[in-house]
Formats: structure tokens, C-alpha cells, sequence
């Protein structure tokens, strides 16, 4: 099962109306947060983001924002830089 982000405080918006539906964030997103419904993408699971700026990095058509590096990720650099264990999640389980 996939760890999941606080509920409710994750940053990440995609604005439909500027999605072609290429498909391209969901193929970049490690924790299958969209889906295609018809020609766009929709948020399926938003709590299930931890903010790694994939998606919007990859979106071609600039649909998506994020605050990048406020989540996990940040805790698993820091973990990283720093020789602990990374402090999200509660630390060690982590993604
Ligand atoms: S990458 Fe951008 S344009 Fe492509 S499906 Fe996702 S939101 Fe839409
Ligand atoms: S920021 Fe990362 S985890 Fe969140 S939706 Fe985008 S690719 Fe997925």
C-alpha cells in the first residue's frame, strides 16, 4: 500500500482547462495521483501527492502547479544529506 501525504494540505492544481490530455503526468507520477477521463486529466487521489513537481516539470502545456520540495521528498534529500533517516511520514517509513 502507498503512504499517503497529510490530508487536505498538499498544493498541487491542474487547471483542465489548459490540458490536451497527452498523458504524460501520469506517467511520471510515482504515486498515481491522476487519471485521464475522456481528453484530460483529473486529480484522482490528491492526498496521495507528495509534491515532488513531476507532473508540472513534464506537463507540456503548463496545466499543472505545485509547491515542489515541501513533502517527502525534501525529508528523503535531507535524510540523505544529512546520513538520518528521512523525517516525513514520521520518519523511516517514509514513501
Ligand atoms: S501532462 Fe499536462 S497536458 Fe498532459 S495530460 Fe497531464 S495535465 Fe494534461
Ligand atoms: S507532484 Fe509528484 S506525486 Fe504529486 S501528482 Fe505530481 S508527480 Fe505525482
Amino acid at each position: 500500500m502507498k503512504q499517503r501525504y497529510l490530508e487536505n494540505v498538499c498544493t498541487l492544481q491542474l487547471d483542465e482547462d489548459k490540458c490536451i490530455g497527452c498523458g504524460m503526468c501520469g506517467q511520471v507520477c510515482p504515486h498515481d495521483v491522476f487519471e485521464l477521463s475522456g481528453k484530460r486529466a483529473r486529480i484522482r487521489d490528491l492526498n496521495a501527492c507528495m509534491e515532488c513537481g513531476a507532473c508540472a516539470r513534464n506537463c507540456p502545456f503548463g496545466a499543472i502547479t505545485v509547491t515542489a520540495g515541501v513533502g517527502c521528498a525534501t525529508g528523503i534529500i535531507m535524510g540523505a544529506l544529512t546520513g538520518t533517516e528521512p523525517n516525513c511520514c514520521g520518519g523511516g517509513t517514509c514513501c
